[in-house]
C-alpha cells in the first residue's frame, strides 16, 4: 500500500519491499504495470473540462512513475519526490528548483565531476554565481554566506577522493539565512543515509547507480523537504521532465533488493579492503568506513552502511604507466565508468580541473574500485595477479 499514514512505523527493509506499490489497485498484482502512454482519455467533458480525474497526460505521471515516486517519498521520508531520467538531470532539475538569477551557490570542492561541469557552464549563463568550498568546513560554511546565497550543495563522501562532510552542521548554518540545501547521496544510497533527517532539503540519487542496481538503466531520483517541495515540483512540470517508464519499472524493481545487494557489496569491499590494505604497493586506501579514515567519525554518526565504491592509491614511485598497466592486466574488473550494479569496476582517477579550492593529493596514482557481488576471493585473486604482473 502507498499511504503511510494509517500504519506503523517500518523498518528500512520493510519499507523497501512495500513503498510505492498498491496490488489491489492493480487486480492484485504485486507489481504496478509498465505503463507506456502519451493520451490519457476521460469519460466526458464534465470530467474533462475541470481537469477531474487522476491523471491528465502522461508528461505529468502515470501509474508507473508515480510508484517509484511513492516509494522514494517514503523510503527518503521526504513531502515529495520526482524522478529525472539520469542522476545528472537529478542535479540540474535539483539545483535550478531553488535558484535564480542573482543568487549565489556554494558547492562543495569534493562534487561530481559532471556537477561542477553544469554549474560552470549553465549557471553563470543565468546571472547565478557558483562558488566551490572545502567540504570539511561544516559550520565555518557561514563564513562564506552572502546576502544572496540562497543554496549549498554537498556530496558526502566526495567524488574519487571519499571526504566525508558534516552535513548536519552545514543545514543548520544554511537553514539560519533560509537558504536551500542540497545532497548528492549516492555513494550510500537513501538506506545508508537519510539526507532529509540530517537537515538536507533536497536528497539526490543517481537512481542509474545502486536503485536500478544492475547497470542497464539510467535514473535520478529528488526527494524534497516540505520547504523545497513546491520549487521543485514547479520546475519539474515546467521544464517538461518525463522518465521512461522501462526504465522506472527498473528502478522498482532494484528497490526491493537494494538492502540484499548493498550488505554483500560492503561486506565484499570490506573483505577486498582487507587484503589490499596489507599490500606492500599500496599506500592508502579511501573509504570512510575505515577506522583509518579521516572521516570515519562522521561516517559512523551519520550513516548506517558503507557501499562498494571505493579508492587507493599506489606507493609512491609508482608511475602513471605502472598504474594504467595494473588496469588493463585485470580480468574480473571491468574498465568503465557508473558503477552500483553487481559487477567489479576500475577507473584510474584523474582528478584535473576537477578540484579549485582544495589541493588534490599530488603525483600519486590512484585507482577508484567498484567492489561488486562476485566472490571476494576471486576479486583478491584477481587483484593480486594484475599487482604481480604489472610490478614483477
Ligand atoms: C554517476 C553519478 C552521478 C550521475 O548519475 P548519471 O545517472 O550517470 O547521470 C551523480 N552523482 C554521483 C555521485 C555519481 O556517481
Amino acid at each position: 500500500m502507498s499511504s503511510s499514514d494509517s500504519r506503523p512505523a517500518q523498518k528500512a527493509d520493510t519499507k523497501l519491499a512495500h513503498a510505492g506499490r498498491d496490488p489491489l489497485a492493480f487486480h492484485g498484482f504485486v507489481n504496478p504495470p509498465v505503463v507506456h502512454a502519451s493520451t490519457v482519455l476521460y469519460p466526458d467533458t464534465a470530467t474533462m473540462v475541470p481537469g477531474g480525474q487522476t491523471y491528465s497526460y502522461a508528461r505529468r505521471g502515470n501509474p508507473t512513475t508515480n510508484s517509484l515516486e511513492d516509494a522514494i517519498t517514503e523510503i527518503e521520508g521526504a513531502a515529495g519526490s520526482k524522478i529525472a531520467n539520469s542522476g545528472l538531470n537529478a542535479i540540474a532539475l535539483a539545483i535550478l528548483s531553488c535558484v535564480k538569477s542573482g543568487d549565489h551557490i556554494l558547492i562543495t570542492d569534493t562534487a561530481y565531476g559532471p556537477t561542477r561541469h553544469f554549474a560552470d557552464t549553465v549557471l553563470p549563463n543565468f546571472n547565478i554565481d557558483v562558488e566551490y568550498y572545502d567540504p570539511k568546513i561544516g559550520a565555518r560554511i557561514k563564513d562564506m554566506f552572502r546576502e544572496e546565497t540562497t543554496a549549498v550543495f554537498t556530496e558526502a563522501p566526495g567524488s574519487l577522493t571519499f571526504e566525508m562532510q558534516d552535513i548536519p552542521a552545514i543545514a543548520l548554518a544554511a537553514h539560519e539565512i533560509d537558504a536551500t540545501v542540497l545532497m548528492d547521496n549516492t555513494w550510500a544510497s537513501p538506506l545508508y543515509c537519510q539526507p532529509l533527517a540530517h537537515g538536507v532539503d533536497l536528497s539526490i540519487q543517481a537512481g542509474t547507480k545502486y536503485i536500478v542496481g544492475h547497470s542497464d538503466a539510467m535514473l535520478g531520483t529528488i526527494a524534497a523537504s516540505e520547504r523545497a517541495w513546491k520549487g521543485l515540483d514547479r520546475l519539474y512540470g515546467a521544464m517538461g521532465c518525463h522518465a521512461a517508464p522501462d526504465d522506472v519499472y527498473l528502478g522498482l524493481r532494484g528497490l526491493r533488493t537494494l538492502s540484499v545487494r548493498l550488505e554483500r557489496h560492503q561486506r565484499n569491499t570490506r573483505a577486498v579492503l582487507d587484503w589490499l590494505s596489507q599490500q606492500p604497493l599500496i599506500s592508502r586506501i579511501r573509504y570512510p568506513a575505515l577506522e583509518s579514515d579521516p572521516g570515519h567519525a562522521l561516517w559512523k554518526r551519520d550513516f548506517s552502511g558503507a557501499s562498494g565504491l571505493c579508492a587507493f592509491e599506489f606507493a609512491d614511485g609508482t608511475s602513471r604507466e605502472q598504474s594504467l598497466a595494473f588496469l588493463d592486466a585485470l580480468r574480473l574488473f571491468g574498465l568503465g565508468y557508473s558503477w552500483g550494479g553487481f559487477e567489479s569496476l576500475a577507473i584510474p582517477v584523474n582528478l584535473n580541473g576537477m578540484r579549485t579550492v582544495t589541493a588534490p593529493p599530488q603525483d600519486v596514482q590512484s585507482v577508484r574500485l567498484h567492489i561488486g557481488l562476485e566472490d571476494p576471493e576471486d576479486l583478491i585473486k584477481d587483484l593480486d595477479q594484475a599487482l604481480n604482473k604489472t610490478f614483477a
